[in-house]
């Protein structure tokens, strides 16, 4: 019995997510008295990849196929399954991603194991297989069971934190033949996104709603933004209206985001949008209506024009800032 776990690779590097992923794979492997072996797909030097020793993962299979540089997740699952089959994997990982919610699903069904999507505990191995997830749009949790052998787990990013400690791994080659039919739906294009701060993987975060009337204003946010260090995020309406582009639009139909801070300016807080973000430690709320339903999830408010306070809070938090050094 082993656990694997598919490491994502962007361009021969890893992101916050994968460490978190890898982390969470050696936890488990611990608690079941085994070990984890990360996957690898795709181009990819060795230095990289002995970075996720630092998180646990000691071993890692590479499938090296220049083909695999971008996403299929036909040939993706069959370098899962050609990689558990290997190591004799009992718990198979991916993250909660584009990358795993493709490929795992597949996976599962192609070895008929019961998989957990969006899970956001460690498994309870005291009575069965028992894992958190989040439901109804982040309003809920359910704990779920699987009770088949093999079991498959998609794990929401920012659910942990991620801490470095010694160690290198150690990649070994699998050779994987694939087909013309693995391939036949694959990436043509990746655009990518800009900004100071990876939406993410950001720790703090400043998101804008309708109540910012344009995207004219819009220059607060990135001011306050740029002083904190923090990414930019929005609404889905303020997508749609082309205010910003839609990779920073979060919640249930946007990205998910768990952030240590996440200021919301001018968002009303319907639950679609609550889905992406109340996950997040903790959540200001800025919003001239005493009535919005933000204020219930908030941490803190502020009640006000977000054009008068969200500058205000700019200056304060240079000031702050300058006190710092
Ligand atoms: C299937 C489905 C999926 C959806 N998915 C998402 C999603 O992923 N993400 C998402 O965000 N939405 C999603 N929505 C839309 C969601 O229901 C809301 O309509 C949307 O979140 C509202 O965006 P908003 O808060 O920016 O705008 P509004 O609802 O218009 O709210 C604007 C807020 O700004 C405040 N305000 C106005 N002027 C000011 C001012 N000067 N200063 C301070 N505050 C001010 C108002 O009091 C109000 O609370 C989805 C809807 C559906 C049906």
């Amino acid at each position: 019995m082993s656990v694997l776990v598919l490491i994502e690779n962007i361009e021969g590097n890893f992101k916050k997510k994968s460490f978190e992923l890898a982390q969470y794979a050696a936890t488990i492997a611990k608690n079941l008295g085994t070990e984890a072996t990360a996957l690898v797909l795709g181009t990819c030097d060795n230095a990289a990849m002995t970075q996720l020793g630092a998180y646990g993962t000691n071993k890692v299979l590479h499938v090296a196929d220049t083909k695999l540089n971008q996403l299929s997740a036909k040939a993706y699952a069959k370098a899962v399954i050609a990689a558990a089959e290997k190591i004799g994997a009992k718990v198979i990982i991916a993250s909660h991603d584009n990358v795993g919610k493709s490929v795992a699903p597949m996976v599962a069904a192609h070895i008929k194991a019961g998989i957990i999507t969006g899970a956001v505990s460690y498994p309870d191995t005291s009575n069965g297989f028992v894992v958190k997830r989040n439901v109804f749009g982040g309003k809920a949790f359910a704990f779920v069971n699987i009770s088949t052998d093999t079991k498959v787990l998609t794990l929401l990013p920012n659910s942990f934190p991620v801490i470095a400690a010694e160690g290198t791994a150690t990649a070994e080659t699998l050779a994987v033949s694939f087909d013309d039919q693995d391939f036949g739906i694959t990436v043509k294009e990746t655009n990518k996104v800009t900004g100071a701060v990876p939406l993410g993987e950001a720790e703090l975060v400043v998101s804008g709603g309708r109540g910012l009337k344009g995207p004219e204003n819009w220059g607060i946010i990135e001011d306050l933004a740029a002083t904190m260090g923090a990414a930019t995020a929005c609404s889905r309406p303020v997508a749609d209206s082309h205010w910003r582009p839609h990779h920073e639009h979060v919640g249930q139909t946007g990205g998910t985001i768990r952030p240590n801070l996440y200021i919301a300016i001018g968002i009303s807080g319907a639950i679609q949008h609550l889905a992406g973000v109340n996950g997040s430690k903790t959540i200001v709320v800025i919003n001239k209506d005493p009535e919005a339903p933000f204020f219930k999830a908030a941490d803190y408010g502020v009640i006000g024009d977000a054009l008068e306070v969200t500058p205000k809070l700019n200056e304060a938090m240079k000031k702050f800032k300058a006190a710092q050094h």
